[in-house]
């Protein structure tokens, strides 16, 4: 292949990205030290995993490390691993573009928290954007990699505007090597280069990593006697000692989830958190197990404080870190963690677990599934015992993703349920349990009353609602789109049904039958009028102040289902629905009135219109005429005006 070089622009989200790294974690510094360990930490996972099944792949190299090389003279440091490198296509989608889909929404919420600079490293916190945080410090980044099994290398060079380089390069060895042209420290900065200052960092944030994080230091040491140059009566001339360069390990590789929950600092076990999940801030919760029985094994999960924004259930990274006797198997275990927890990181050491074992071997294994077992209980015994308003935070950040173990886990789905956290009519914005809602269930009520729907405005002042809240009735407002199957799902909470505020007949009232029958030619003439659009028209129980509104028979799909569907492009037939009608209100009376009074009146094809479109808006949906909505409820205004004019005899003069 001939050799090429390319220059390329950095996409312009990951400019935006760098711009505000650079800016907004110049006082953290010293963390690109962390983030190019932890890169490097992983690559080495990565190749070790690997030659599990292709022991080969390793060549020669079989001894993982990650070395750091400070060059003072040149004012760079370069952090090398054995890992298992990068191709030329693998370095410019991994290190040229931000794959996340999350990258929109964060910079959005980056431009919103202008101007309050304590919030950004948080939020760039959730974004790993680690290898960029080479930046902060460096003028220059240069990135030289060989993938396992490749003969060429590739480097690449960026100073962080704009633009980057790549070309094919020679490179000995398998691996990843950054180096960092540093920029000149201010006068109160560390010097990056100095032995010092690296130890220290590594101390601090990577002391933990598995693999060694060797350096060369150089250090004075006596020179030996027969190597001594000395005078005629033996002295020695000059000086005795000298120095020489030995390489020493920085970091002591202790796994700390094999330690005593009494020998792990608050510190260290925030420090481990970051490193594998590549998260800048602090998690919520820990949890550290160990477990002793027939088999015996540790773990030490962890809950992120945040919801990062870019998490997909399909593109989650790390997860659960397998081991065995400290030695790693695999990342992102995800047959020790249901989906629903897929934003849980930590690490599962099972000494009995065999090293070889491959991913479809874990599905079927016995062991497997009794630590995932024993792991979700104790998560789930956390989330029960966290206070409140930690408990809170939580359900905030992971409680969509939760949901879906109502409908995905039979057998936890009751715990699930327990933890699950609604607003209602009644909890003034605040999230409640389902238990509370039963504690403030009126004597004699049997239902769970809910309503579904994308926006808890809308929903809290839904037409639907009048008559139950008439009645005092609570109602859950649920507004995420998982809750229609959460509710199918769970059917009801302990022995109370869940019953849908918005389908069927609630039941409250008995309809007073005269006063339906007297409006069942009134009800007949809408329906023929609006047949294209509802299935019936008939006098409500949902309604006290509202003319009317639509819902659905018992087993129809809700509204929200239906948009759901719709937004997600699964092609659904419009389900239509039942107009109900207020027949208490004074408007209807006077509908009516008109209607008997002359069935072929135009204005009465307009109001038929008008008690639909009406009962749309009241969801928040949109009418299919604006226009004409308009013209008819401006028309109603003005014959309203004159009425009144003419009751109490006021002239207005036009
Ligand atoms: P993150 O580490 O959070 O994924 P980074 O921007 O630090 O984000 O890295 C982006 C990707 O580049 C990594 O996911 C990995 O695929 C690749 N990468 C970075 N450093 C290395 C390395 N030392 N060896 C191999 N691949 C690397």
């Amino acid at each position: 292949m001939d050799h090429k070089k390319e220059t390329r622009q950095f996409k312009t989200e990951v400019q935006q990205l760098m711009k505000l790294i650079i800016n907004s974690l110049y006082s953290h510094p010293e963390i690109f030290l962390r983030e190019l360990i932890s890169n490097a930490s992983d690559a080495i996972d990565k190749i070790r995993f690997k030659s599990q099944t292709d022991p080969n792949i390793l060549g020669q190299d079989t001894e993982f490390r990650i070395r750091i090389i400070p060059d003072r003279q040149n004012r760079t440091i370069t952090v090398e691993d054995n890992g298992i490198g990068m191709t030329y296509d693998e370095v410019i989608e991994n290190i040229g573009t931000i794959a996340q889909s999350g990258t929109r929404a964060f910079l959005e919420a980056m431009e919103k928290a202008k101007g309050k600079d304590s919030l950004l490293p948080e939020l760039i916190g959730q974004f790993g954007v680690g290898f960029y945080s080479s930046f902060i410090v460096a003028e220059k980044v240069t990135l030289l990699t060989r993938a396992a099994g490749q003969e060429k290398a590739v480097r690449w060079e960026s100073s962080g505007d704009g633009s980057y380089t790549v070309e094919e390069a020679e490179k000995d060895s398998r691996g990843t090597a950054v180096t960092l042209k540093l920029r000149q420290p201010g006068d109160d900065e560390p010097d990056y280069t100095d032995e010092w200052t690296i130890r220290g960092i590594v101390k601090r944030h990577s002391d933990f990593v598995s693999y060694p994080i060797v350096m060369d230091v150089e250090r004075q040491e006596p020179i030996p006697d027969d190597q001594l140059i000395k005078d005629k009566d033996g002295k020695p001339i000059g000086s005795t000692t000298r120095t020489v360069k030995k390489q020493e390990t920085l970091n002591s590789m202790k796994a700390i989830w094999t330690k005593n929950r009494t020998e792990v600092s608050e510190e260290e076990y925030t420090e481990f958190y970051k490193h594998i999940s590549h998260d800048w801030e602090a998690p919520l919760a820990h949890l550290h197990i160990r477990f002793e029985g027939t088999t015996e094994y540790q773990a030490l999960l962890y809950i992120p404080s945040r919801l990062p924004f870019d998490f997909t259930l399909r593109e989650r990274r790390h997860g659960i870190h397998l081991y065995s006797k400290r030695v790693f198997i695999m990342d992102d275990c995800r047959e020790l963690m249901p989906e629903y927890l897929g934003f849980i990181y930590g690490v599962v050491d099972a000494p009995d677990l065999n090293l070889n074992i491959s991913r479809e071997i874990l599905q079927h294994d016995s062991l497997v599934r009794n630590i995932r077992k024993n792991l979700l209980k104790r998560i789930f015994d956390l989330l029960e015992n966290m206070e409140p308003e930690k408990y809170e935070k939580f359900f905030s950040e992971f409680g969509a993703i939760l949901k879906i173990g109502i409908p995905t886990d039979r057998e936890n789905r009751e715990r699930i349920a327990k933890l699950l956290r609604y607003r209602t009519t009644k909890s003034e914005g605040k999230f409640v349990s389902l238990q509370n809602y039963l504690e403030r269930m009126q004597p004699g009520q049997d239902e769970i009353y809910y309503i579904t729907g994308d926006n808890f405005a809308a929903l809290s002042n839904s037409p639907h609602l009048e008559r139950l809240k008439e009645k005092d009735l609570e109602v859950v407002l649920m507004t995420d789109p998982i809750d229609e199957w959460v509710v199918q799902h769970l059917g009801q909470y302990e022995d109370k049904k869940f019953t849908s505020a918005e389908k069927g007949d609630l039941g409250l009232d008995k309809p007073d039958d005269k006063k339906s029958g007297e409006f069942s030619g009134f009800m007949a003439f809408l329906k023929d009028e609006l047949k294209d659009l509802v299935k019936e028209v008939k006098p409500s129980t949902h309604l006290k102040d509202s003319l009317s509104c639509l819902s659905g028979e018992a087993y129809d799909m809700s509204a929200y289902m239906e948009k759901i569907l719709r937004a997600t492009g699964q092609k659904t037939q419009p389900v239509k629905r039942v107009l109900e009608i207020n027949i208490d209100h004074p408007a209807i009376a006077n509908v009516k009135f008109v209607y008997e009074k002359d069935r072929t009146n135009p204005v009465l094809k307009d109001y038929a219109r008008l008690l639909y479109d009406l009962a749309v808006v009241a969801e928040g949906g949109k009418v299919e005429d604006p226009s004409r909505f308009s013209r008819t409820i401006g028309q109603l205004m003005a014959e309203a005006i004159t009425a009144e004019e003419l009751m109490t005899g006021d002239a207005i003069e036009v």
